[in-house]
């Protein structure tokens, strides 16, 4: 690194990141032009064509669509009725959720602790059971998707889930335990209702309500296309580092926070440093590779596909030195990266160090299943992420994902442009780090693969959807 004027470099990469962003018409495209973008849909795939064409247009190596085909689900209408009376509760289902149309007592088992079922007793059996979100408070946390497996094998019929958030909102949430191998079957039909109206839930179900609950709903294969480009390492052009997020949102949101964010950054880091080497000649060492990937909020499925075509056992390429996952960035301004495994903590920190701007690493204790990083480290590759649960002083709008409030303006155009320049400067160093300074990987697929299986069902650090 030390022929490379790097303070030269910096003030280009942060200079055009500024002055020559492309944020504004990139984010008003995918969320107005485009919007909500269920992966496997056809604006999903018009999403994945826009950025192809992009990354071209900014001059980048070798643009193209990786297609998949994505175990896909989609819904119809959903309610919620009260037996006798009638009244109708607005409700919205998790993803995946199965086609169910039952009449049951309404049971509330309060957060839904194995305590709470125990004392519910019987009662649980055969019942629509209504529970927190959110884990009990003061205890050791689980995780809503564990204590549903717990109402399932009490025998409760469904669930309906109380949303935590307040002001009438209900998320698209997901049911399953991402750690676990592959796409789990729901534990039981689950639907998500907001404070308020489970407040009026839970007042009817102790007079003894029963009620009926319908959801439409259907599995089905669909194609998908990940996105990749790249620009090619002067020195070691068969080694890269990779730096991507989801395009995909869930239904009936344009994604702002939600991974128009991380796209955008994707998009916007790739035009950078593509022209930092076509004005100024300096350029990677090893390669940089840009992904964008689909059916991230449909169990990950974009990233595990690319995955398994290009590292697999039949892989196209040696896995990447470090893949960096970018997803929710509307969360002030960038703090750090989160590497997923101890041995790289102080060789990412002497990355940042070297950037001077106070950023920090921090490591990823208990696995996390939740975005995309999480199948590059199942496949034993080092990855990390930026991303807004794991640092302290987020914004409020980096509350909003998987609902119709998330919308374009939750993506906030200049500190995103500070993530490009920052970004950027930070995959140019990696790229330019000798293969023989780089640590030691200690962790094997194998051994990570045992690790997430045991850990399914418990809490992870700094989550607490
Ligand atoms: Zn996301």
């Amino acid at each position: 690194m030390a022929d490379l004027d790097w303070p030269a470099i910096d003030r280009f990469l942060m200079g055009e990141a500024w002055a020559g962003s492309r944020i504004p018409e990139y984010r008003d495209h995918l969320c107005h032009e485009i919007g909500p973008r269920w992966g496997g849909s056809e604006a999903d795939l018009r999403a994945s064509e826009y950025i192809r064409d992009q990354m071209e247009e900014n001059g980048l190596g070798s643009p193209r669509l990786e297609q998949f085909q994505l175990d896909s689900w989609e819904h119809g209408d959903a309610s919620l009725t009260v037996s006798g009376s009638g009244e109708s509760l607005e409700i919205k289902p998790f993803l995946r959720c199965p086609q169910v149309d039952v009449t049951a007592p309404v049971v509330d088992l309060g957060f839904g602790t194995q305590r709470e079922i125990e004392a519910a007793g019987k009662a649980v059996n055969g019942a629509i059971v209504v529970m927190n979100l959110g884990p009990e408070p003061f205890t050791a946390p689980l995780p809503h998707t564990a204590r549903l497996t717990m109402a399932a094998a009490s025998g409760a019929v469904a669930a309906v889930v109380v949303e935590s958030k307040t002001g009438g909102r209900m998320e698209y949430r997901s049911a399953n335990d991402w750690r676990a191998p592959g796409i789990a079957p729901h534990p039981l039909p689950t639907v998500n209702i907001s404070f308020e109206v489970g407040g009026r839930l839970r007042y009817l179900a102790a007079r003894g309500a029963s009620a009926r609950l319908q959801v439409e709903s259907r599995f089905f294969e669909t194609p998908a296309n990940n996105v990749v480009a790249e620009i090619e390492g002067d020195t070691w052009p068969d080694e890269h580092v990779i730096v991507a997020g989801h395009h995909d949102t869930v239904f009936g949101t344009p994604g702002g926070n939600d991974n128009t964010s991380g796209t955008v950054a994707v998009m916007e880091a790739a035009r950078v440093l593509a022209a930092l080497k076509r004005e100024t000649g300096v350029g990677p060492a090893r390669t940089i590779r840009f992904g964008t990937w689909s059916g991230e909020e449909q169990g990950l499925q974009g990233a595990y596909a690319y995955v398994a075509a290009n590292h697999g056992t039949n892989g196209r390429n040696s896995p990447p030195r470090f893949a960096l996952n970018l997803d929710e960035l509307s969360t002030g301004h960038m703090k750090g990266v989160v590497v997923m495994n101890e041995y790289m903590r102080g060789f990412m920190q002497a990355q940042l160090d070297t950037m001077n701007d106070d950023l920090k690493c921090h490591v990823q204790g208990p696995l996390d299943a939740h975005s995309d990083h999480f199948p590059f480290t199942r496949a034993g590759i080092p990855a990390g992420i930026l991303w807004r649960w794991r640092f302290h002083g987020r914004h409020a709008t980096s509350e909003f994902h998987h609902e119709p409030g998330d919308s374009a303006q939750k993506l906030n155009v200049r500190e995103l442009k500070e993530y490009v320049g920052q970004i950027s400067r930070l995959m140019l160093r990696l790229s330019h780090v000798p293969p023989g300074d780089w640590p030691e990987n200690p962790h094997t697929a194998d051994e990570i693969e045992r690790r997430s299986v045991a850990e399914v069902g418990t809490h992870t650090p700094t989550f607490h959807g």
